[in-house]
């Protein structure tokens, strides 16, 4: 049985088998086969975050992409932050945003450096006029088998991209966040169920559960909530560019690891929990991870 508002997950959006493919990382979107889904064509806003001013780390592609594009369609100005080689994508984003008739401002930098981090804000609040949400998502994932193989520099680099740069983002954002901002952190399923080729990732993305939940505790008394979203494996240039090894491209999602619901996600699925952990409808909601994993448990 089917009605013309129900559509089965499980077909709903690519479940065949993808090309395997690498990129050097950090890959562009532009180039992966078949293109990510971000909600370019078939995101609908409804005006939860008019007037809202967002910075999204990683949104030039996949799942950063999928929130800075929904926040446009939601009424929001939006800042980007990439890596200086991801122009190409980034520049897409932009297009989209300005579509919408919202302004959209690219500031390309390395979050590993504590001074960027410090000027990202600035810039973000400065050319917005404000800053209200930081939806932080960019991330490294680079599969090493063996810890006997994992290089010091790899292991640091993990850590200032997902964690370190995540203090330095909020530490300087915070005298401008009013009451009623939101942050949100992009753990992963890896923090409840880890890989273990995935070893300093995963650790770094249970690191991440462990900041937000601390950092919403903290922040409560100032009007400000922090969430954060645990995605499973989704479709995005950060799978290709090492975070998996290439063998697992082709069943990505479906058998490795295995999901549920038999398929990668697409980053659009991510968009809304996006939107609702920016918007006041999660007035009541702090400290809380949202799992969009297909199915795989995140307790
Ligand atoms: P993605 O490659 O589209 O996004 C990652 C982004 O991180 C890149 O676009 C890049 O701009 C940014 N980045 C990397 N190093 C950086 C640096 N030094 N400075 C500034 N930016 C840097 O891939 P994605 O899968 O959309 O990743 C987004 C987030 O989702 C990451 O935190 C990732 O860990 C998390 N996640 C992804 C999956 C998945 O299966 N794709 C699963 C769980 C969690
Ligand atoms: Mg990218």
């Amino acid at each position: 049985m089917s009605s013309l508002n129900t559509k089965n997950p499980l077909t709903e959006f690519f479940n065949g088998e993808f090309p395997t493919q690498y990129q050097e990382p950090p890959g562009l979107q532009g180039q992966m086969d078949p293109l990510p889904d971000c909600g370019e064509e078939s995101y609908v806003g409804s005006g939860k975050l008019i007037g809202r001013k967002a910075l999204v780390t990683g949104g030039d592609s996949g799942i950063g992409r999928a929130a800075a594009i929904a926040y446009a369609r939601e009424g929001a100005d939006v800042a980007i932050n990439y890596l200086p080689v991801e122009q190409p994508d980034a520049e897409e984003v932009k297009a989209l945003v300005e579509a919408e008739g919202r302004k959209a401002i690219l500031i390309p930098g390395d979050l590993s450096d504590e001074a960027f981090c410090k000027e990202l804000v600035e810039k973000a609040h400065a050319e917005m006029g404000g800053l209200d949400v930081l939806t932080l998502v960019a991330g490294k994932q680079q599969a090493v088998g063996n810890i006997a193989d994992l290089t010091t520099e790899q292991l640091r680099k993990t850590f200032e991209i997902n964690v370190f740069s995540l203090f330095w983002v909020v530490k300087a954002a915070l005298p401008y966040l009013p009451k009623g901002a939101s942050i949100i952190t992009t753990s992963s399923v890896e923090g409840y169920n880890p890989n273990p080729a995935l070893l300093d990732y995963a650790t770094t993305k249970k690191a991440i559960i462990g900041f937000t939940q601390a950092l919403a505790k903290q922040l409560a008394a100032k009007g400000v909530r922090v969430n954060s979203v645990a995605p499973g494996p989704i479709w995005t240039p950060l799978q290709i560019s090492g975070g998996q090894p290439s063998e697992n491209i082709p069943k990505f999602g479906e058998s490795t690891p295995p999901t549920p619901l038999k398929r990668a996600g697409q980053p659009v699925e991510l968009a809304s929990v996006y939107v609702f952990l920016a918007s006041k409808d999660a007035n009541y909601v702090t400290a809380q991870v949202y799992g969009v994993t297909g199915g795989i448990p995140t307790a």
